[in-house]
This record gives structure tokens, sequence and C-alpha cells, in this order.
């Protein structure tokens, strides 16, 4: 369908419409440009941009100055926009890893107003407000469309086609778990910062090249017009009128707001005519927030879902994980084993903890706490409410950085390594809260964990091949098949577990740390979860779980370290532990006591 659509537009210039409508397709389409690219930063990635025209203004600026300044060709004004957005979208992209949320909107359109400023002072570069007028190419009358015609449709072409690819591949699947949820895609693999680059980079290039076809457009660059918020305004709500997230809203959304603009245009011109355009694409904006929060393209859809399932919800009842039985276990171990395991040095605890202070305000939650976990045991932390066992899973796996001590994994010291280093290196850890990206499928949660950094991975397909089976096979370790295709937000608190447990097996963990696996759900997921933890253990993994209830830790670990007051109070084997005295009174006692065996 779409090369239909390209076709078509491609010959309609050829004497079936007339030069002002040419001119209204190509404001559209390079509207569909900024508007698809911005989609890729603001619907794949969450990171919301007031700023995206910049691009269009540096791009179209450099070709200017290159050509008229310069008396540069004008390849090499593209060549050169393309570089200076590039330069723009990497120092944006640097920036988000300080601000996030409403911080980065602020910095995008300060970044943008700056920009204005420079352009209207650096005269001897741009002229200033005079402007940089561009040489307009000698061809008949009927064909002066055609340069900025074919080649805003080329570049539009290319930009779908990339934002296509980038949706579809493995670092799209890092993008989308960006936005659900940053911290958490940085404790899976996926080395943020990086991904965040680059993909303001792909984004402001297309943009930035936009900027150059539009100064030979409109033969003249000025501050104003160039670096203009009305332009970043017009294509935030082309995004979020045709559908943020998706390839095909920000389309739709530039052809309707487009004409629409065009239509303001001439019926509010004059000196007021800027403030009213705002004032009236504002009110526009508004009405699509309150009236189609998520745009066009995702409520029909979600429409079309909802008439298609009709009928059939009758048969899907609620249904628990499957059972699974322990060779299909060991099978979809060896499914998702890598060759990370080939490395030497295999002797030594797997995890040694050692000193670790950690203090919040005048609180010590760890108060040199010292343990070590032996490789393919299960270990258990146990200890009262508070005593620190989350926060030093937080320190192991990066979440918090310690105030004092060591944490040396496999031999190596690795508490200064960034979050997704410790992922690669074989660290994958649950939430006591399950943690999963709520508005991606649980497939789509599974696909987006990053094993090691390799460009051939990235561009990699997420939904099919080597990274389609792994998904599948980590969803059968726990027996969930049956909810590839659910949001995560839609399974129930037990099933999130399972979901959380089988996306950090998709790294194939040396280390599987578990905060409180068994806490608030049924005792149908706890026995499953009991047998793969016992298969995890089987196949070689070291797995170290955070618990309350007892019968379970007892019942399934090796070791059993008891944490009191961000310290270790005693460790041993489980029947050691439940004989010793100073753990029964500090804590067992309670819990023996209470019989459910929850504290
Ligand atoms: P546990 O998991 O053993 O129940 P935690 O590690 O969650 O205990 O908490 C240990 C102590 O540290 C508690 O007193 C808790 O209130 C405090 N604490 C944990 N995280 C934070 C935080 N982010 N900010 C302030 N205090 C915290
Ligand atoms: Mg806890």
């Amino acid at each position: 369908m779409g090369a239909v659509l390209v076709v078509v537009l491609a010959v309609l210039p050829l004497g079936a419409v007339d030069i002002y409508i040419q001119n209204v397709i190509i404001l559209v389409m390079l509207l569909a440009i900024m508007a698809t690219t911005w989609n890729m930063v603001g619907g794949f990635a969450g990171y919301i941009s007031l700023g995206h025209s910049a691009y269009l203004g540096v791009g179209a600026y450099t070709t200017a100055v290159l050509v008229v300044q310069v008396g540069a060709p004008w390849w090499a004004g593209i060549i050169g926009a393309v570089v200076s957005s590039a330069l723009l979208a990497g120092l944006l992209g640097l920036t988000t890893r300080r601000a996030r949320g409403h911080a980065f909107i602020m910095v995008t359109f300060a970044a943008l107003e700056l920009l204005k400023v420079l352009a209207m002072n650096l005269t001897w570069l741009t002229k200033g407000n005079h402007g940089l007028a561009l040489p307009f190419p000698p061809l008949p009358r009927e064909q002066q469309m055609w340069p900025y015609y074919f080649s805003s449709l080329a570049l539009l072409t290319l930009t779908v086609l990339l934002a296509v690819a980038v949706r579809r591949s493995k670092f799209g699947a890092g993008l989308l778990s960006i936005r659900e949820d940053e911290d958490k895609a940085a404790s899976v693999g996926i080395p943020t910062a990086r991904y965040k680059v680059m993909v303001f980079v792909l984004s402001g290039v297309p943009v930035g090249i936009a900027g150059g076809i539009y100064a030979y457009y409109i033969g003249f660059v000025e501050p104003r017009g160039m670096f203009n918020i009305a332009t970043s305004m017009t294509i935030v709500l082309a995004v979020l009128l045709g559908g943020r997230g998706t390839i095909i809203g920000p389309l739709l959304g530039a052809a309707i707001v487009e004409p629409l603009s065009q239509v303001t245009n001439t019926l509010v011109g004059g000196v007021d005519g800027g403030a009213w355009r705002l004032v009236i694409f504002g009110a526009v904006l508004l009405a699509v927030i309150l009236l189609l929060p998520q745009g066009i393209v995702p409520a029909l859809s979600g429409l079309w879902a909802r008439l298609r399932s009709r009928g059939r919800d009758a048969e899907t009842g609620t249904r628990f994980a499957e059972p699974v039985d322990p060779d299909a276990l060991a099978n979809a171990l060896r499914e998702l084993a890598t060759s990370r395991h080939d490395r030497g040095a295999d002797s030594g605890p797997m995890l040694i903890v050692d000193g670790v202070v950690k203090r919040f305000g005048g609180v010590r939650a760890l108060d040199g706490c010292s343990f070590a976990v032996e490789r393919e045991t299960v270990t258990a932390l146990i200890g009262p409410n508070g005593s620190g066992k989350t926060t030093v899973f937080n320190i192991i796996d990066g979440s918090l950085t310690a105030d004092e001590g060591t944490v040396v994994f496999a031999g190596e010291r690795i508490d200064r390594l960034p979050r997704w280093a410790r992922a690669f290196r074989g660290i994958g850890r649950t939430h006591q809260t399950t943690r999963l990206f709520p508005a991606l499928t649980v497939r789509e949660n599974l696909v987006a964990p990053l094993r090691e950094f390799r460009w051939a991975r990235l561009a990699a397909p997420s939904m099919s091949g080597a990274e389609r089976r792994r998904a599948e096979a980590a969803v059968s370790l726990v027996g969930l098949d049956a909810y590839l295709d659910t949001p995560a937000r839609e399974l129930s608190y037990g099933q999130q577990k399972l979901a959380e447990l089988a996306q950090i097996l998709v790294l194939d963990p040396d280390l599987v740390m578990l905060d409180e696996p068994a806490g608030g759900i049924n005792p149908a997921i706890i026995a499953q979860m009991e047998r793969i933890i016992r298969a995890l253990r089987d196949a070689g993994k070291t797995v170290l779980i955070v618990e309350h209830n007892m019968p379970f830790v007892l019942g399934c670990s090796d070791r059993v370290h008891v944490m009191a007051q961000g310290r270790l109070l005693a460790s041993g084997t489980p029947d050691e532990i439940r004989a010793n005295p100073a753990v029964l009174d500090a804590y067992l006692g309670e819990a023996e006591t209470q019989r459910g065996g929850v504290v």
C-alpha cells in the first residue's frame, strides 16, 4: 500500500495537479518527515521534544551559508546539513543523561530559542535578520516545483522506511522499553545513554536534510521563520493527532494538520497572524488530548480489535501459568544458553559482597554488609523488613551506588560498572514489586533485553528469527506461552512475577537474583516458581533469593544468609538456620510462631 502511495505521489506533478496543490503536498511531505522522526524520539523512546524544528533551521542555515556565503554547490550544502543536524542531535542526546520528562522538554525549547538568537546575532555568518537568499533553479514554470517535490518524496520514503526498520529491530524494542521504564531498561542490558544518542541522531539527520530542501524551496532563510516554535508545535500536534508510537499516525497527522495550517494562514493573515495561529493550534492540540488522547490510528485499531474479538470473549477464560515439566525446562534453558559461559575462571564464589555501606540521609540501610554466594547454589537472603535486602540487590545490580565496600562478580570487581554492563556480565534481577514494561506485550518485554552490544544485534529484527525463538523459549520456561501477545499490565500479579523472571532469563544470566519471588502470589504459582528455581540451579545457574515465605525459602535453598539492620547476622544451611538460637530470637521464632510463615 505504501508503494502505491509513493507511485501516485510521484506521478501527480507530471501534469495532474497544479502548482498550488504541489506546494501543499511538498509542505505535507516536509511535515510528515519531521513528524515521523519526532515520533522515533517522542513516540518510541518517550522523550518529548518541543524543539524538533531546530534541526530544520540548522539544516536550512547550514545549506544557505555554504551555498550563499561560501559559494559551495547545492550537494555540499546538503552534506553540511547532515553534519550539522547530526552534531546538534548528538548534543541534545547527551543532555538526556541528566534531563528527563519536563526538564528535557525545557532543554529542547531552550535549544531552539538559543539557535534563533545565534542566527540573529552571528551576522557575519548569517546576515542576521536580513537573512540569506538562495538561487532558484532555472526551470520552466510548470517544472518549478519538481526539485523540491521529488527530493521531499524521496526523503520521506527513506525516512518512513527508516522508522519501520527501527520499530522492528532489537534497537526499537529497546527504545520502547526506555519509554516504559528507563531504569529497568538499563537493568536488562540496554545501554540507555547510547541508545538515546543514536535515536536522536537518526531522527535529527532527516530533518536536517529536509531543512536543506526547505531552504531552497522558500528561497530565503531568516531566523524567525527557521527557528520557529510554531513549527515544533505543529509537528507535535500532527503526531498526537495521528497517533504517537505508530508508523501511519504521524503521516496521517501531517496530511491533516498541514492543509489545516494553510487554511488558517489564509484566514488569519496580517500582523498578528502568527500569534493567532498559535492560539488556534493550541486549542486544537488541547481538543485532541482531551477527546482523542491516543490519536486517530490507535483509536481506530483499538475499535477494530474490539469488533474482531467480539463473541470470542466467552472462550478465553482466565488461565494460570501452565505447569512446566522438568524436561521442557531443561530444553528451554539449553535454547537460551549463550557462549558467555565458556570463560575460564570458574573458581571461587560467584558473588562477593564485602563491607558495603549505604546511607539514606541518616538511615544506614546497609552497615558493613558482607556475604558470598557460591556457584551453582540457591542462596537465600532473609531478614526482617527494612533489614536492607532490597538495598543490597540494588547495589549488586547497579541501581544504587554503595558509599563504601566492594562487589565482586565472577572474580571481577563490578561496583563501578554501569547497570547495563553488569547485565552483559551475567547478572539478572527481578524486583520486589514487579517491573515489566507495562504497555508492551509479554513478547515485546521478552525481546527487549540485550545480552551484549553489537551493531548486528541492534539491527536484528526483534520479532523474528533467533530473538523471537529466545523469547518463546523463555516464556515456555515459566509456562506463560498463552500470554505472549497480552500487554504486561493485564497479567495477574503472579503471572507478572513469572514474566519478569522469563525476561531476565533471556539475558542468560549466571546469577539470577529474585526479590521476593513468592510474595503475594497464589500457591500454584509458588510451586511453579520453586520448580523453576531448582531447574535453574540444576542447569548450572546461581540463584540468590530474598524471600519471607519460610517454608518456601528453607525448602529450596542450599544456603541461607540472615540479615538484620544492614549487616549479616548468621549464615548456614537451612537446618542450621532453623536451629540457630540467635536467628530464632531475632527473626525466625516470630515467623515460626505465626505459622503461615509469612512475616
Ligand atoms: P528490605 O528489602 O530488607 O525490607 P530495604 O532494603 O528495602 O529493606 O530497606 C532498608 C532500609 O533502607 C529501610 O529502612 C528503608 O526505609 C531504607 N531505604 C531503602 N531504600 C530507600 C530509599 N531509596 N530512600 C530512603 N530510604 C530507603
Ligand atoms: Mg525488600
